[in-house]
């Protein structure tokens, strides 16, 4: 038996609390938070593979009651606006965020977990080359394995020394800054026909905006990738109210500013006594962010491998199958979504605009690419999409030269970056894909991307 912290109450901490403590080992989970109190108060859609995947029972409530039919919308009045076909959508389960949480904390502690509230944490106890437990507020405390589930923002990935190659920050362009709030309803207002919708770009400012019409209330999402404010958004939130008079001015929930990283995973999240799990190692979609499903196959992989090590090394050797599974199920094909994403950022409102103006992406081929999300964004079918649709663009040429970086990062993500991966454990080859892996996407991000995220 070990001694485990899951440090932070992050999805993927506790699928693998859950895990190791019903196999008999001793694990504790440490949260800022207090008991019965959860720091998003909002509502979260996600995968239910994942779950499944997880071995864990969907509760009915999750299910979604209506198929969220997603409508892109570009710059422009007479701009054609997307909208993928009815039933097309993923299964995707909603769930209230605390509701979530406490479920997946419940079936921790049910199965042996244990539970710290109210514990800071600040960075990692390093001795010799080993994470050998948490700094705490309230003092340190030692353990055989540390799992970092406290995600974006973690204090002990941030301070992880760099022997371990773990990249303490994001860059700039690396993390959306959000403001989400629910409003309700004007019901005797005209209700929109299309209930969720995706603004590509709104003021040719980077960043992205969803509004998603419920029977009770109005869910508004605004990223950007800068710190930003109420002031800034002032402007922002009149045009979603011209748009949509439906929405109506009483905050019933939310109204704050979070982070979410879209970016590839961390080229290391394993070291001797460590493993992150969640957003602290960045597994998210990186378009969109939408973690909790990588988060649950993560805390899986890892529980897996932990219970793989039957002499309870939890070295970086014995771990590095935690990080094999991950890049073989989900982290390549998160990198391609990566390469789409800073594709995205170097795209003018303008030639987003032409681009839906011209039929460039039909509603058919995006439904497609969106059914099953999951499954569609392994196959990554995008690429391929991408290459047939090239000849729309013969008249721009610089949005086609913008295309055509885009396909070559993504051979050379292929056939060079993702082929380093060493499958076998070996700590000089580690440190060699690992530079390799940094430096490919440093290489392609502006350098006005690389400034350090405002946090
Ligand atoms: C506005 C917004 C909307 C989103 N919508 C979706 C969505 O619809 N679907 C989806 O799948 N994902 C969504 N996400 C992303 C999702 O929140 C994350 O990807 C997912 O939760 C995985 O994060 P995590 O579980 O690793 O960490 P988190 O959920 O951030 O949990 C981290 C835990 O660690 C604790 N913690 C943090 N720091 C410390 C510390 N220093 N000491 C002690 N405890 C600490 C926190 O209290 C928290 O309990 C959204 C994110 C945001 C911000």
């Amino acid at each position: 038996m070990s001694r485990i912290i899951v440090a932070g109450a992050g999805h993927g901490g506790l699928v693998a609390a859950m895990k190791l403590a019903a196999a008999g080992h001793d694990v504790t989970i440490y949260d800022r938070q207090k008991e019965n109190e959860y720091y998003l108060d909002q509502i979260d859609f996600f995968e239910d593979a994942s779950m499944t995947y997880a071995g864990i029972e969907i509760p009915e409530r999750y299910r979604a009651k209506k198929n969220n039919q997603l409508t892109f919308i570009a710059n422009g009045e007479d701009t054609p606006r997307l909208t993928l076909p009815s039933g097309e959508i993923v299964s995707t389960l909603t769930a209230d965020r605390k509701d979530l949480h406490d479920y997946l904390l419940g079936l921790a502690l049910q199965n042996g977990a244990k539970i710290e509230y109210e514990t800071e944490i600040t960075a990692p106890v390093i001795l010799g080359s080993r994470v050998a437990g948490i700094k705490t507020e309230k003092g340190e405390i030692y353990a055989d394995l540390v799992i970092d589930a406290c995600g974006v923002h973690s204090p002990l990935r941030r301070n992880m020394p760099s022997f371990t190659m773990i990249e303490n920050e994001p860059s700039q362009y690396e993390l959306l800054h959000t403001y989400r709030a629910y409003f309700h309803n004007n019901k005797e207002m005209h209700i929109p026909e299309t209930d969720y919708n995706l603004y590509l770009t709104e003021d040719g400012t980077v960043g992205l905006m969803w509004l998603v019409t419920e029977d009770e209330y109005t869910d508004v999402l605004i990223g950007r990738f800068h710190k930003t404010d109420y002031s800034e958004l002032a402007p922002q939130m009149l045009k979603i109210y011209e748009l949509n008079p439906h929405m109506g001015t009483e905050l019933l929930r939310a109204g704050y500013f979070v982070d979410i990283p879209v970016r590839q995973p961390l080229a290391v999240f394993v070291a001797d006594g460590y493993a992150a799990a969640g957003d602290s190692a960045f597994m998210t979609y990186p378009l969109k962010g939408s973690g909790i499903a990588f988060s649950l196959r993560a805390g899986t992989m890892l529980a897996n491998t932990v219970l793989a090590d039957k002499n309870g090394l939890y070295t970086l050797e014995t771990l590095w199958g935690y990080e094999k599974t991950f890049f073989k199920e989900i982290g390549n094909t998160a990198c391609r979504l990566a390469l789409a994403e800073i594709f995205l950022n170097y795209l003018t409102a303008d030639e987003v605009t032409q681009m839906f103006r011209r039929g460039f992406v039909s509603t058919d081929e995006l439904a497609s690419f969106s059914k099953g999300a999951f499954e569609a964004i392994i196959k990554s079918k995008v690429f391929p999409l991408i290459k047939s649709k090239m000849q729309f663009l013969n008249d721009m040429p610089e949005l086609k030269a913008k295309f055509g970086a885009l396909l070559s990062n993504a051979v050379t993500f292929s056939t060079s970056v993702e082929t380093a991966f060493p499958n076998n454990y070996n700590r000089a080859d580690i440190e060699k894909w690992a530079r390799k892996y940094n430096e490919f996407f440093k290489l392609i991000r502006r350098k006005d991307e690389l400034a350090p995220a405002e946090k």
